[in-house]
Formats: C-alpha cells, structure tokens, sequence
C-alpha cells in the first residue's frame, strides 16, 4: 500500500518532468502515461523503479525505453483514435500499451478502436509482453507475434503508423511498402551500442517519401533479415 502510494506519488511527478523538458506535449500522450502502470511491465525487482526516467533491463538482454522517450515517440507519431499501428520490439509491452491507450482509449466505444501489432523476435520475451499485456487490460487491442519484424508484417498492412525500437542499418523498404499513404515511421538508425539518430519518415498522399532527423538516442540493435 504504501509502496503503491509513493508509485503513484512519484509517477505524477515524473509526468511534469517529463511535460518541463517538452518529451510529454499533449493530452492525450500524457493521459496514456498516466494510465498504463509501468510498474507491470518490469520484473518484479525493479518496480520500485518504475517512474525513474531511465531504461530497465527485462531479461534476455534487453530493455524497457525510458518514459521520456516512449513519450517522445508517441508524441511525434502523432496519433489519433481508430489507427492501424506496427511496432517492431515488443520488448516488455509496455510502449504497445501506451500507444493502444491513445488509438483505442478504454472510455471510447470499442467500434471506433484502432489497433496495435506489435513484433517481437525473442521468443521468450514473446511469452513476457503477452502476460503483461493481458495483467495491464490490453489483451484486446495489443496483439503480439513472434517473429522478424524487419520485414513488418504484411498480414495486416497498411499501417497508419509504424514505430521501431530498435536501431537499424536503414529504413527496412518493407516497412515503406506497409505504410499508408500519409503515414509515418519512426525508426533509430545507426551501429550497434554507438550513438543512433531517430528518424521521422513521412510516406506523402502522392507516395513520395521524406526523411527527417530528429535526435540522437541510444536503443539495442535491430536483428533479422533488415538488421544488424
Ligand atoms: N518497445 C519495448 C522495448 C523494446 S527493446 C518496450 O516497450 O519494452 C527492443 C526489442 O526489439 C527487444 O525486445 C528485441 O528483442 C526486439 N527486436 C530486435 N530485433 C527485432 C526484430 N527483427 N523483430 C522483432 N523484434 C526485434
């Protein structure tokens, strides 16, 4: 109880840090950081931790984003009710989540929710990002599946919305191909355990594509047929 208190306490301070360094920028991107509990996503010894603004490892050699950077992403993404989005790295769950609360909010009618296919290479972590999802309440608008996201995942495609998290050599064609028209991928592309830059693309209604810079950051390699 009072462990839940000082979680609680300490997340609604992170969230004005986190609106101070301009990572945390509309409503809507905040209200999802509100309601999905990180603490969930974590093992079990690391919960205490869940609202320091750090990564944390989740096993099999890799992490959980910090929240200023799930919070950045989902803020460039520009994300809105109803959209299809393809997230390559499950990782924990956790960023899935965040996005399902803005495409699919749990207090709008479920005939108007998006949805999230989210791809994880690591068949264990397969298992983890299921169990925290379904714990979370989000089984119904995440769906995770094993395999090579590098190469999205053409079942379900076009996306409204692609995001990587993991860094990659470039910008998987794959990845362009099952993008909407009017769409946007966010990807980190640079070497493994070296400075990587974020990248926005934007597929145009006319299909041309643009690239921009965003910022440097730091994410595990992208493996599998596009990766490293
Ligand atoms: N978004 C996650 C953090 C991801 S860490 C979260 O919210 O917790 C990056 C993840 O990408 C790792 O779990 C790694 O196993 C996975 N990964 C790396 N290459 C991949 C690939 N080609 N396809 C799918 N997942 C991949």
């Amino acid at each position: 109880m009072v462990v839940g208190l000082s979680l609680a306490r300490e997340k609604e301070r992170l969230i004005q840090e986190l609106k101070a360094i301009g990572a945390i920028r509309s409503k809507s991107v905040e209200e999802a950081f509100r309601r999905v509990p990180r603490e969930l996503f974590l093992p079990e010894h690391l919960r205490m931790y869940a609202y320091m603004d750090t990564p944390l490892p989740i096993g099999s050699g890799q992490t959980i984003s910090a929240p200023h950077m799930v919070c950045l992403m989902n803020e460039e993404l520009q994300l809105e009710v109803g959209y299809k989005v393809l997230e390559v790295g499950a990782g924990s769950g956790y960023h899935a989540c965040t996005i399902a609360e803005i495409v699919a909010p749990s207090d709008v009618d479920k005939s108007l929710w998006g949805h999230v296919w989210t791809l994880e290479i690591v068949e264990e972590l397969v298992s983890y990002a299921r169990r925290n999802i379904e714990k979370a309440g989000y089984g119904d608008r995440v769906t995770v599946i094993w395999g090579d996201g590098s190469k999205g995942l053409p079942e379900y495609a076009p996306y409204d919305r692609i995001l990587v998290t993991a860094a990659a050599p470039d910008v998987p064609q794959p990845l362009i191909d099952q993008l909407k028209p009017g769409g946007i991928i966010l990807i980190p592309i640079g070497r493994p355990y070296s400075t990587q830059i974020l990248v926005k693309v934007e597929k145009k209604e006319d299909g041309r594509v643009t690239r921009r810079r965003l910022l440097d950051v730091i994410f595990v390699p992208l493996k599998g047929e596009y990766g490293w």
